[in-house]
C-alpha cells in the first residue's frame, strides 16, 4: 500500500515528481470521455518508467491466443483495445539538449487531476545539462463536449538563458501494446498528411481492419499574442509532426496550444476519415482552447450534479468516491449500445478492455441509479445482439438446443479467455447476464423490455444450465460438476453453492417471466417459441425438476453455505495468521499452494447473498459473514465492495468502513501492487455501491425504493443523488437525521428508515433517526 498522492476532495495531487511510481500515477491520472481516453503520460519525451497509453473505444485486435498446451475448445484469439496513436507528444529542445524528466534535474513538479472539471495540468522546473533552466505548465483534457477530440496547453519559460527553442508536436502510430502476446504490431499506415501548423496519420489495423485517423494541428503565442512561426514538416512511417523553432528570452512564456482528433471507422466511413478529421480539427481550433475549457468545465459540473456524493469530515473517503465517479464517468457514456466497460477503461491493456460479468454484477446498478434508463438499457441490449456468438459458443463446448454460454471475455461475443479453468468453468457469468435483466426490470419496470428481448435470453442460458448439471445417482440431487466459482483461487469443483444457486434461480425466474409475457403478450409470446423452437411442456418440466432437485453442499455444524462441496477438507485458517510478507498470496505463493488453501479470493458464497439477500434472513448472513470474511484475501478489486455491503446490512460499521476505503482507494493507495498496470474501473462501480447500496442501504423491495442510511462514525454528513424511474433524489445523511429530496414534479412514497414516507414534489422530507439505529 502506499500513500504519495495528496488527499483533497476534488483534485488527484501528486506533489513532487516520484519517478519510481509514475506507472501508477500514470494510471490514476487518466483521462477519457467515453470515446477514446489516455494515460497521464508526459507530452515532453521521457524514458524513464512509462506506459504511453492512448485509446479509441470500440477498436480491437485479435491477438492469436498463446497457451502452453492447446485444449480444444479454447478461442483462437484474445481481444485487446489496442494502444493507439500517440497524440499527445511534443518534444522539446533547447539547443541540442532534449527535455527528459529521466535524466534532467526537475523541482516543483506538480501533477493535478482535477476531476471536478475534468483537467489534468503538470508544473515543473527543469534544470537541463548544460544549466538551462526552463519552467513548463502543461494543461490537457479529452474534451466531453467534443468526445472525439483533446487538447493541450503547453507552456514554457527559460529561466536562465536565451536562444533556440525547437518544439516538435507530433503523432506518432508506431505504437505496439505492451502485452501483445508475439510482440508484434497491430497497425498498419494508411495515409498521412502534413501541413503548416498539422498533421494527421491515418492507421489500420491488421486483421480487424479498424481505420483511425488521429489529427493535430498547432498554435503558438508568445507574450499573450498568437504569432506565425517557421515550420518544418517531418514524415517518417507511422510518424508526422511540424517542427517549430522559436528565439526565447529569460522570462518569456512561450505556449504551444495542441488540437487533435481520433476518429474512428466504427462513426464513419474509412474514405472519409481525413476530410472528416480535418473539419473537426477546424472546427475545434476555432473555438479556441479557453473556450474548449470553459465547456468542459461546464459540462463536468453538469455531470457531477447529477452523480455527485459528497463525504463530509472524512477528505480520504470523499476523494475516493469522486475519483471513482469521475473515472466510470470517463469509461463509459452509455451513448452507443456497441460499447462497454472494460475492467481497465481507457487506462492499461492487462484485462484487454473487453466485456467481463463485472458489467452486469457491479457496474449495472451505478448506471441505473445515476443516468438515464437508456444506458442501462443499452447495457443488456449489448449482450441480446451477442445471443446468437453466446449460443454458437455452448455449441463450440458440445451444448444443443438454442443453450447459450455467454462468454467470459469478450469484445464481440467471442469468447476470447483461454484459461481452460476460466473458459470453460466459470460459468456463473452466465447467471449474472440473467441476473442483470431481472435487475434492470425490478428497478425500472420496464417488462417491455422481457417481452422484446429478456425472456430469449433468459430461455437459453436456462437451457444450458439444465444441460450443464447432471442428475447424480447417488445424491439422487442434480449437482454441477467441474466449476470455478467467482474465487478463482479454487478450480474445478463441484457443486460450487454459488453457481448452484444462481442456475436454480435462473430457471426460477425464467419460468416467471414466460408467464409474464403470455400475460402481457400472448403473440409475442407464441412468436417467440416458435422462433427459438421452445418446446414450453418439456422444457419447463424439466426446469421444474431441477429448481426442486437442486444440491447445495451445506455444513449442519457451522449453518453456512459450503462454498463447494470439498471445502472443509481443507485446512481452515485466517488470513490474520498469515505473515505479510505473504501478501498478496498471487504475487507470493505457487499457484497449487494457492488452490489447496482456504483462502478466498473475492465474494463467493457472499456474493449469492448479495444478489439474492431477499431469499436469506440476516442471521444467514451473519453466520456465513462470520465464517467466510475472515477467509478472503480481497485480491480482486470486486470484493471488497460486496463486503462492505454486506458489513453494512450487518451493522458492522467497522468493518463496513474498512472494505469501503479499500475499495475507495484501492487505485490511488496500490492496495493491490497493480494500479501501474491500469485501474480497477469496473470495480469502481462497487464503490458506489458501497456507499448507495450499503451505507445508503438503497434498496427496491416490493416495487418501493428502502433507503435504510447512516453515516460511518467519523462523517459528519453523506450525501448522493439517485434517480428512480422519472425521479430524482438527494439523499443527505448525518449523525441524527435524513433529509429526502425530490427535484421532479411529481410525489414519491418510499419507506425511509422503515417508515413510508411521502416526499412531495420539489420539496423535501426530513426524518430523524431514531435512538436505536
Ligand atoms: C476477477 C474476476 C473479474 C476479472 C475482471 C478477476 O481478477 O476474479 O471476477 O471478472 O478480474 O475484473
Amino acid at each position: 500500500m502506499k500513500n504519495y498522492l495528496q488527499h483533497d476532495p476534488w483534485c488527484i495531487v501528486e506533489d513532487g515528481f516520484h519517478r519510481e511510481y509514475n506507472e501508477i500515477t500514470e494510471s490514476c491520472m487518466s483521462l477519457g470521455n467515453g470515446r477514446m481516453g489516455q494515460r497521464g503520460n508526459f507530452e515532453e519525451k521521457f524514458t524513464g518508467k512509462t506506459l504511453q497509453g492512448n485509446y479509441v473505444a470500440g477498436v480491437y485486435y485479435p491477438d492469436k491466443t498463446r497457451v502452453g498446451w492447446w485444449k480444444n475448445g479454447y478461442p483462437d484469439y484474445f481481444a485487446k483495445v489496442l494502444n493507439a496513436a500517440n497524440w499527445i507528444g511534443i518534444d522539446v529542445d533547447v539547443e541540442f539538449e532534449t527535455l527528459d524528466l529521466a535524466t534532467c534535474e526537475v523541482r516543483d513538479f506538480r501533477r493535478v487531476l482535477n476531476m471536478k472539471e475534468g483537467i489534468l495540468e503538470r508544473s515543473f522546473v527543469a534544470r537541463l545539462k548544460s544549466g538551462k533552466e526552463l519552467q513548463v505548465k502543461a494543461t490537457r483534457f479529452c474534451s466531453i463536449v467534443d468526445d472525439e477530440a483533446g487538447a493541450i496547453r503547453y507552456s514554457i519559460t527559460p529561466l536562465n538563458f536565451d536562444g533556440k527553442l525547437t518544439l516538435t508536436p507530433y503523432i506518432d502510430g508506431d505504437v505496439r501494446n505492451r502485452d501483445a502476446n508475439y510482440d508484434e504490431k497491430f497497425w498498419d499506415e494508411v495515409r498521412k498528411e502534413t501541413g503548416y501548423a498539422e498533421a494527421y496519420l491515418e492507421m489500420k489495423t491488421r486483421k480487424t481492419g479498424f481505420h483511425v485517423c488521429t489529427g493535430m494541428c498547432v498554435e503558438v503565442e508568445q507574450n499573450g499574442v498568437l504569432i506565425d512561426f517557421h515550420s518544418q514538416p517531418i514524415r517518417r512511417e507511422k510518424y508526422a509532426a511540424t517542427r517549430i523553432i522559436l528565439d526565447v528570452q529569460p522570462g518569456q512564456e512561450t505556449v504551444l496550444y495542441k488540437y487533435a482528433v481520433n476518429l474512428s471507422s466504427m462513426n464513419y466511413a474509412a474514405e472519409e476519415l481525413m476530410t472528416q478529421a480535418h473539419q473537426y480539427i477546424k472546427r475545434i481550433s476555432s473555438k479556441g482552447f479557453a473556450e474548449m475549457r470553459t465547456e468542459q468545465a461546464q459540462a463536468w459540473d453538469a455531470k457531477w450534479q447529477m452523480n455527485d456524493i459528497a463525504i463530509d469530515g472524512d477528505t480520504a473517503a470523499a476523494q475516493g468516491i469522486r475519483f471513482n465517479i469521475f473515472q466510470l464517468n470517463q469509461t463509459y457514456t452509455g451513448e452507443d449500445e456497441r460499447l462497454n466497460i472494460g475492467p481497465k477503461g481507457f487506462t492499461g491493456e492487462k484485462y484487454g478492455g473487453s466485456t467481463y460479468w463485472d458489467t452486469e454484477a457491479y457496474c449495472l446498478p451505478f448506471y441505473l441509479s445515476t443516468a438515464d434508463q437508456k444506458v442501462a438499457r443499452n447495457l443488456l441490449l449489448y449482450r441480446y445482439k451477442q445471443l446468437g456468438k453466446a449460443i454458437e459458443n455452448a455449441e463450440k463446448l458440445g451444448f444443443t438446443n438454442g443453450a447459450a454460454l455467454y462468454p467470459m471475455v469478450t469484445m464481440n461475443g467471442e469468447e476470447c479467455h483461454n484459461e481452460w479453468e476460466i473458459t470453460f468453468e466459470e460459468i456463473h457469468r452466465n447467471g449474472a447476464i440473467a441476473y442483470a435483466i431481472y435487475d434492470y426490470i425490478r428497478y425500472t419496470t420496464d417488462a417491455g423490455y422481457l417481452a422484446d428481448y429478456g425472456l430469449e435470453v433468459l430461455i437459453a442460458i436456462s437451457r444450458f444450465w439444465m444441460q450443464r448439471v447432471n442428475w447424480s445417482g447417488a445424491k439422487k440431487q442434480y449437482v454441477m460438476l467441474g466449476v470455478t466459482g467467482p474465487n478463482e483461487y479454487e478450480n474445478n469443483v463441484n457443486n460450487n453453492w454459488y453457481t448452484n444457486y444462481l442456475a436454480a434461480w435462473t430457471l426460477r425466474y425464467t419460468l416467471e417471466s414466460i408467464d409474464t409475457v403470455k400475460g402481457m403478450d400472448a403473440e409475442k409470446y407464441a412468436a417467440l417459441v416458435a422462433r427459438i423452437g421452445f418446446d414450453e411442456a418439456i422444457e419447463t418440466a424439466k426446469a421444474r425438476h431441477i429448481i426442486d432437485n437442486m444440491h447445495y453442499p451445506y455444513d449442519e455444524e457451522r449453518q453456512v453455505f459450503l462454498q463447494q462441496e470439498g471445502f472443509l477438507d481443507k485446512e481452515i485458517m485466517t488470513v490474520d495468521q498469515l505473515p505479510a510478507s505473504d501478501r498478496p498470496l498471487n504475487q507470493k505463493w505457487s499457484w497449487d499452494r494457492i488452490l489447496r488453501s482456504c483462502f478466498i479470493k473475492q465474494a463467493d458464497v457472499l456474493q449469492g447473498l448479495y444478489f439474492f439477500e431477499d431469499e436469506f434472513d440476516t442471521e444467514t448472513l451473519r453466520r456465513n459473514f462470520d465464517f467466510y470474511e475472515p477467509l478472503t484475501v480481497h485480491e480482486s478489486s470486486l470484493s471488497p465492495c460486496v463486503h462492505s455491503v454486506q458489513a453494512s446490512k450487518l451493522g458492522m460499521k467497522d468493518k463496513a468502513y474498512e472494505m469501503y476505503l479499500r475499495t475507495a482507494r484501492l487505485d490511488l493507495d496500490d492496495y493491490n501492487n497493480d494500479t501501474e498496470d491500469g485501474l480497477h474501473i469496473t470495480s469502481m462501480a462497487g464503490t458506489w455501491l458501497a456507499v448507495v447500496k450499503g451505507f445508503g442501504g438503497l434498496r427496491v423491495e416490493a416495487d418501493r425504493l428502502v433507503l435504510n442510511p447512516y453515516c460511518p462514525d467519523h462523517w459528519t454528513s453523506l450525501s448522493f443523488k439517485i434517480r428512480f424511474r422519472d425521479v430524482l433524489l438527494q439523499v443527505t445523511v448525518t449523525q441524527n437525521d435524513v433529509t429526502v429530496k425530490n427535484f421532479s414534479n411529481q410525489p414519491l412514497t418510499i419507506s425511509l428508515l422503515g417508515e413510508a414516507v411521502t416526499v412531495e414534489a420539489e420539496s423535501e422530507a426530513l426524518v430523524e433517526r431514531g435512538a436505536e439505529v
